[in-house]
């Protein structure tokens, strides 16, 4: 039978929801007996919210003063002992998960499949290949552990009403040392989180600069939802690469994706392939975009934005 465990993705508070939707790739392993690790400083509000999580069989509570931050260095070791026994270890694949366990999986000597999309079977998986073009169907050896990081865009959030077991365990592994938290820095922009949010609204090099991108920042607080961005609009220095959305940049999947002034070269549309609904905003009623809109408006997006968010109310 299957063993899954599952590296838990958080921020010391809070279960990144990308844990439940490995929770939710893992259900469909078929009879797989699923259990969560949790690495954290003081993780028992994080691990409640995993035992919450239906499908899980028990939490594994990790507590540690150095696992404070999230340092792939120091967690790896760790998981890679607390792995004994399991036939399946899973992580997300966001940037905690693509830093963290291909860690593990030297670790554990084992080559690591990434992105899995879809589960054909225990040892059977698919996975993107050439920006999303196509889907490779990958049979994993059954004779050792499988790593793999699960492409949180395929899979729905597990829901809740589980009730599982934590258990507190100690690796007992020597950490590292070679590698320590400095200090963490970022925005924090009080806006939802580009990789889980439900709506996004995109801009692209159309803005023409920072202060253009305004309006998208404005279009986007009034929707609730996060900002994101084309390559070309990170390039030239309009937003902060963290919002790059596709393939060199964050694969999203929300219910609402709203793209101003971006072409949808295909390298962008790899990102939102598992967007629910596309509004796309472009002066160019040529562009590829919208072949994938749901709903598309061809004109100025500086006309079109403001008039959008004043009927918003
Ligand atoms: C290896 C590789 C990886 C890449 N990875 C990524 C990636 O992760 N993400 C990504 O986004 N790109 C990526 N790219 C770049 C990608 O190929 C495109 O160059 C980029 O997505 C274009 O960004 P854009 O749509 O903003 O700009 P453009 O293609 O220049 O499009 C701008 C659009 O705005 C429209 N427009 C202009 N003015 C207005 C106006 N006033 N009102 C309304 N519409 C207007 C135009 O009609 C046009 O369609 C990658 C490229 C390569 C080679």
């Amino acid at each position: 039978m299957s063993r899954i465990l599952i590296v838990a993705e958080h921020d010391g508070a809070k279960l990144n929801p990308s844990t439940a939707k490995c929770v939710t790739c893992a259900k469909q392993v078929a009879g797989a007996s699923i259990d969560v690790l949790v690495l954290a400083a003081d993780g028992a509000s994080v691990a409640s919210q995993a035992a919450a999580l239906a499908g899980v069989g028990k939490v594994l509570l990790a507590d540690n003063p150095a696992n404070a931050e999230p340092l792939a260095a120091v967690l790896a070791p760790q998981v890679a002992k607390l792995a004994a026994g399991y036939t399946h270890v899973f992580g997300p694949s966001t940037t905690y998960g693509k830093d963290l366990m291909p860690r593990v999986a030297a670790l554990l000597e084992v080559g690591q499949l990434s992105d899995v999309m879809a589960v054909d079977g225990p040892h059977a998986f698919k996975r993107p290949i050439y920006a999303g073009n196509a889907v490779l169907s990958v049979e994993a050896p059954q004779d050792a552990v499988l790593v793999a990081t699960v492409r949180v865009a395929s899979f729905e959030a597990a829901a809740t009403g589980g009730s599982a077991a934590v258990e507190k365990v100690d690796a007992g592994v020597p950490l590292p040392t070679h590698t320590r938290f400095v200090s963490r820095s970022g925005a924090t922009t009080g806006r939802p989180d580009l990789q889980s949010a439900a709506r996004v609204v995109a801009g692209g090099r159309a803005l023409g600069s920072a202060d253009g991108f305004k309006i998208i920042y404005s279009l986007a607080d009034k929707l609730g939802a996060a900002v994101g961005a084309s390559r070309a609009a990170v390039d030239a220095g309009y937003v902060p690469n963290d919002l790059q959305v596709g393939q060199t940049g964050k694969i999203i999947a929300p219910e609402l994706y709203v793209a101003i002034g971006i072409s949808g070269a295909i390298q962008h549309m790899t990102g939102i392939k598992d967007a629910r609904t596309i509004v796309a905003i472009n002066k160019d009623g040529e562009a590829p975009i919208f072949e994938v809109a749901d709903v598309g408006l061809v004109g100025d997006l500086f006309a079109i934005v403001p008039e959008f968010e004043k009927a918003l109310g």
